[in-house]
């Protein structure tokens, strides 16, 4: 009973070489953890640029709630933004 997680029976669509972990349903894509998290970062990063949400030399607050996507978020700011300066604030 019950479906059962779609793993390493598939190999990753991108890097052709790991075990898919994560079937993207709109693209078909199977991606392993490393192109899962890329492809996550790139697609953030591009929707960025795109709507221009964040412009050279503004500062950037970021609020964490905990979840998963606000866990994600200072982690993508730090490594593909690359901000001056970067304050937090946890209460
Ligand atoms: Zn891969």
């Amino acid at each position: 009973m019950g479906a059962s997680p779609q793993t390493s029976v598939y190999i990753c669509s991108k890097c052709k070489r790991r075990p898919a972990f994560y079937n993207r349903a709109y693209s078909g894509e199977y991606l392993c953890k490393k192109c899962f998290v890329r492809a996550i970062y790139r697609k953030a990063v591009e929707t960025i640029k795109r709507y221009k949400l964040i412009n050279y030399g503004e500062r950037v607050g970021v609020a964490v709630s905990g979840g998963k996507d606000s866990l994600s978020l200072p982690n993508l700011i730090g490594e593909y933004i690359r901000p001056k300066i970067l304050h937090s604030y946890i209460n």
